[in-house]
């Protein structure tokens, strides 16, 4: 199956959109850095993006989570075990992508968000593109601390809360920040557009992930690439402030 897509360039990072999930390519001359990979699903789309930008998948030299849900992952999963790509994401964040454990609605939960506007049509794409999978990456390591040795030299920012071991990437070389589901920009399930924190039963600790808007604050960079929604132009700061305000609360 395929999805349509639209990418964003900005510098050397790619921000590959679709109407579910989003991931990102960095590249560095002929190599590139992939973060996440989209839903099992989205392989092929994965390919595609890849083969757009000018490059072949083989030009991947290592892959980037920004944490284990599966329409981050299930696609990344595939994705390094058909082209042999090593994988990495925070050091909370390895047993969840070796399947140790899930966090991660399953069907027990439901009910709080089938209400919701969007959530039925949602619920059929996402398990179109296999949103029920569970396979993990038994071969996932924890990343060094600081910049990363892979194209694009990301910066790890450790912003936990929507998961344990929850990780955004800054591109410094791009002025990039690639936020996962720390900071989204749209879902199907929200009526909100900008800056804003994923809808409250997606996120494993909702106190953690406002604390983590902080982190995002901190970084220098101009333009978000988030995991769900589109690319935002703007200070951290502002964008940080936005999710914030939206949370009902406000810290300048
Ligand atoms: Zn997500």
């Amino acid at each position: 199956m395929t999805t349509p897509y639209s990418i964003t360039r900005i510098g050397d990072a790619y921000h590959v959109s679709t109407e579910h999930v989003n991931w990102v390519l960095v590249e560095d001359g002929h190599d590139l850095t992939l973060i996440d990979g989209g839903y099992p699903g989205n392989v092929e789309d994965v390919e595609r993006s890849v083969r757009e930008i000018g490059h072949q998948m083989r030009d991947i030299r290592g892959i980037l989570l920004t944490h284990a849900h599966v329409d981050h992952l299930g696609g990344a999963a595939r994705i390094a075990a058909a082209y042999d790509i090593d994988v990495w994401t925070g050091e909370a964040e390895v047993p969840h992508a070796r399947r140790d454990h899930l966090q991660q609605l399953g069907p027990a939960a439901l009910p709080m968000v089938i209400w919701r506007h969007g959530a039925v049509g949602w619920l059929l794409d996402i398990t179109k593109l296999g949103g029920t999978d569970r396979d993990g990456i038994p071969e996932a390591q924890a990343y060094d601390a600081g910049r990363l040795d892979l194209p694009g030299s990301p910066v790890a920012v450790p912003t936990p809360g929507h998961t344990d071991g929850h990780t955004a990437f800054h591109l410094p070389g791009s002025g990039v920040l690639v936020s996962g589901d720390a900071l989204i920009t749209a879902h199907a399930v929200s009526r909100k557009h900008g800056p804003q924190l994923i809808v409250r039963p997606f996120s494993h600790d909702r106190d953690a992930a406002r604390r983590s808007l902080d982190a995002i604050a901190a970084v220098d960079a101009a333009t978000l690439f988030p995991g769900h929604g589109p690319v935002w132009t703007g200070t951290m700061r502002d964008a940080a402030g936005q999710a914030r305000a939206g949370e009902g609360f406000w810290r300048p």
